[in-house]
């Protein structure tokens, strides 16, 4: 495919990777900030589901099935009618290859491997295929994506991160159109597929889209080289932007917090949620609980290393804890010995305190009919037994018998200011 464009003022710099695209089309700024990767359970869950997907075809479904971890994710994977999928067959789908481009020597490259040296643009496929077209079909490169997590999605069409790889690989083979398409993976379900072909004039037009992002990510760089703001916008993107705690668009409303608490509050008594502005309120929103989960680790961070002082005598820091665990060798020996073998067995389904109190009572249960119905010795009614007075005893004999292992440990609290 051949597009014809502007000539590129290009400048070797580190661009954004396919999964950050659609964020700095609608944020350039973004791609220029110093960014924190962090990962979601989303994430996780989609590595797991990758390792299953790649196992299936070589090692067979029980196979891949059992070396699954996550129950929950595998009783979903079990529901799935595989035979269905298209996508498993090694043939017709190259996995997890890279499709790059360098916008300066507007070279395409694609491989198992990233292309080495600087300026090159680079998308990671979940899958790649090739079909050389018969009867009325063109030839037409495939790419997918395997994505889970509920988060919205650009529509197909539009949708950058697959645009890109599909646009490049487009041109490595030479293949006038494209098919793109997302395999939606939620926790409960069969996935759900949708695809959308790209003809050769949806193609020109994302490459055209491609080269204008290159060239606002550079005067986002250039921006930033001379010490003013990147072209920064807000919107529902923020909330997983890896930019967003050295976001000034972000943190402009936290330093405000910090400073005019007061302000904040006699502004926003009066704000009132209208049609108009809940939508923008509903971004802010999301992306300022993104932005808190940040804060609150770096504060934590922060309180962990050193005692905040929240005035009136109060520090918020690290204080020890000691918490101490049963020995399960040792806690049996002591058991078997102060209440015989029925407890102790009871007791070591779960090595702990909360488990030996529930295997005492039914012993103090019978201690309760013993005490209501007599005879008592020597004529005079004994102290009512209780669970506590069990489970003290139990706690001398562990603790006669060594029973526990103490462990130190710290957690976060506010408290006194220790004087001086
Ligand atoms: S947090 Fe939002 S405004 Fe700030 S850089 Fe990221 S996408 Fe842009």
């Amino acid at each position: 495919m051949k597009t014809i464009h502007a000539e590129l003022a290009y400048e070797p710099r580190k661009l954004p990777s396919a999964s950050k695209l659609n964020r700095a089309r609608a944020c350039p700024g973004s791609a220029v900030l110093p960014q924190v990767e962090t990962s979601s359970v989303y994430a996780s869950k989609g590595t797991a589901v990758h390792a299953f997907l790649e196992a299936v075809p070589t090692e067979g479904r029980d196979a891949a099935l059992a070396a699954v971890t996550d129950e929950k994710l595998r009783a979903v994977l079990e529901t799935w009618d595989l035979d269905q999928f298209k996508h498993l067959d090694r043939d017709s789908f190259h996995r997890e290859q890279w499709v790059s481009w360098h916008p300066g020597t507007d070279e395409v490259k694609v491989g198992f491997v990233r292309p080495a040296g600087e300026g090159w643009m680079n998308a990671k496929t979940d899958l790649l295929g090739l079909s050389q077209g018969d009867g009325a079909a063109s030839s037409a490169v495939f790419i997918g994506d395997w994505k889970t997590g509920r988060k919205a999605l650009p529509a197909l069409a539009s949708n950058l991160q697959l645009l890109a790889p599909a646009v490049w690989a487009a041109r490595y083979y030479q293949t006038p159109e494209a098919v793109v398409s997302i395999i939606r993976i939620h926790d409960e379900g069969e996935p759900y597929v949708s695809e959308q072909r790209l003809d050769m004039f949806e193609l020109a037009q994302a490459d055209e889209e491609l080269r204008d992002l290159v060239v606002a990510v550079g005067t986002a760089y250039d921006a930033l080289e001379v010490g003013t703001q990147p072209k920064l916008k807000q919107g529902s993107w923020c909330e997983y932007c890896p930019a967003l705690t050295s976001c000034p668009a972000q943190m402009g409303l936290v330093k405000w917090m910090v400073d005019a608490p007061d302000e904040i509050e006699e502004r926003y008594s009066q704000f009132q949620l209208t049609t108009e502005a809940a939508p923008k309120a509903y971004h802010a929103w999301r992306s300022m609980q993104a932005l808190m989960g940040k804060i609150t680790e770096a504060i934590t961070t922060y309180a962990r290393q050193q005692d905040i002082d929240i005035g009136d005598g109060l520090v918020y820091g690290a204080r020890p804890t000691k918490t101490k665990k049963l020995l399960p060798e040792q806690a049996k020996v002591a058991l078997v010995d102060e209440f015989g073998a029925e407890v102790a067995l009871r007791a070591f389904d779960k090595t702990s305190m909360a488990a030996v109190t529930k295997a005492l009572r039914p012993v103090w249960e019978e201690e309760l009919k013993s005490f209501e119905n007599g005879p008592w010795p020597a004529g005079k009614k004994p102290k009512k037994p209780t669970l506590k007075g069990l489970t003290d005893r139990a706690s001398a004999a562990l603790n006669a018998a060594c029973a526990y292992e103490t462990k130190h440990g710290s957690k976060l609290d506010v408290v006194k200011q220790k004087k001086e």
